[in-house]
């Protein structure tokens, strides 16, 4: 994966946002929008003018007569410009039009060829003019598929262009969610961790398909998972709009919705570097004491494993299947009484709300049906040989 390795910045430092509608619906639509998301300080302006629909028979985009539109956007109120891109012939149209940013949307990087076509488009514009500064955004693809993610990447960083990010817009899950396409954290987080030179853009608008839970969404991704920006959806008149519109808000609202204020320049820039020296003392004994604490569980799971094994071979020599239900639920009863002391000994009772009850909770639920997983399988080593 060495071509992922001269992956730069699309965002600037002082960019942090990519505002716009869902759609560009008309000529007023898209320049009062553009005014009120420049008056905000908002400098990339997204729409788009093709829309992939699920079903046929909706709006399916303005097309090509938008371009003008964009463009004067961008000589008016000196915005970049970032539109969808899904096959050969929408790249060519914006890679002509001088279309700052292309997006990849979520139905597109599932599909290959799709993805190598607009990579073919690229690097044909790339040969006839090196210098052209062509910027990429790849949104995750509609099923929680990492590696299908990262082969559009790359597809993409084979073209020998760099400036090339990520968009996270949750996954389509079949079960019931009070998300429009579930943030499952896991996969981006993956990928940040993986490819940190990579930047992570937030779509709180589509993980949401409601502009109610964008606060929240937006908490988790700046603030918890640190990612580096936010693409989102913002209408004239969003209640009217023509597509998306639960989740579209209006540009005035934008600092509210992310929760800060003036959000192209101080947003979430902290660093350790900013602490007093009484506060990173502090930090790094927190970071030692968790060293401590992990070599301890490592430990302590290993030992529990190995009593494991050691019934394993008891129940071996006389027969007796591994798997006893009721021994499990016992134990998993036992656990969470224990837990339910030990929260409560350790935790701030005032902070302590249900949240971390039940976070905790789950979490040791799931911790031990791995263990429990592991144990089963040391035993089945002993009663099979
Ligand atoms: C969009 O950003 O307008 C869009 C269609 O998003 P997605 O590809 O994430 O569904
Ligand atoms: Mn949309």
């Amino acid at each position: 994966m060495e071509e992922l390795k001269n992956i730069q910045p699309v965002l600037c430092r002082n960019e942090k946002v990519i505002a716009g509608p869902c759609s560009a619906e008309s000529y007023e639509q898209v320049m009062d929008t553009a005014k009120q998301l420049y008056e905000q300080g908002v400098t990339i302006f997204r729409a788009g003018i093709w829309k992939p629909r699920t079903q046929p028979g909706g709006f399916e985009g303005i097309g090509t007569i938008a371009i003008p539109w964009l463009k004067e956007v961008k000589d008016r109120y000196g915005m970049k410009i970032a539109i969808e891109v899904a096959n050969e012939t929408q790249a060519t149209i914006a890679l002509n039009n001088d279309i700052d940013i292309l997006w990849i949307g979520a139905r597109t990087t599932a599909d290959p060829f799709a993805v190598q076509s607009i990579a073919n488009v690229i690097s044909l514009a790339k040969s006839i003019d090196p210098n052209k500064d062509i910027s990429v955004l790849i949104k995750n693809p509609v099923c929680p598929d990492y590696n299908l993610w990262l082969g559009a990447i790359q597809r993409i960083a084979n073209t020998g262009i760099t400036k090339i990010g990520c968009v996270f817009r949750g996954f389509k899950t079949y079960k019931k969610s009070i998300y429009r396409n579930e943030p499952i954290w896991a996969i981006p987080l993956q990928l940040m961790t993986e490819h940190p030179n990579i930047q992570m853009i937030l779509d709180p608008s589509h993980i949401t398909g409601d502009r109610k839970l964008i606060n929240k969404v937006v908490r988790e991704g700046l603030r918890i998972y640190n990612m580096d920006g936010v693409m989102i959806e913002c209408h004239c008149d969003p209640d009217n709009a023509w597509t998306d519109s639960k989740q579209q808000i209006k540009p005035e609202n934008l600092a509210s919705y992310l929760d800060i204020s003036n959000f192209n320049c101080n947003m979430f820039t902290g660093d350790v570097s900013d602490m007093n020296d009484e506060d990173k003392k502090l930090l790094n004994n927190y970071r030692a004491a968790i060293e401590k604490t992990d070599e301890k569980i490592v430990n302590l799971i290993v030992t529990r494993l190995s009593i494991a094994q050691m019934i394993g071979k008891l129940k071996a020599k006389y027969n007796i299947p591994v798997l006893r239900k009721d021994q499990w639920k016992k134990i998993i009863e036992n656990v969470k009484n224990q837990l339910a002391i030990v929260v409560n000994e350790n935790f701030n009772p005032y902070e302590n709300s249900d949240d971390i009850n039940y976070f905790i909770s789950t979490m040791m639920e799931n911790i031990y049906d791995e263990i429990h997983n592991t144990s089963i399988k040391i035993q089945e080593e002993n009663n099979i040989n």
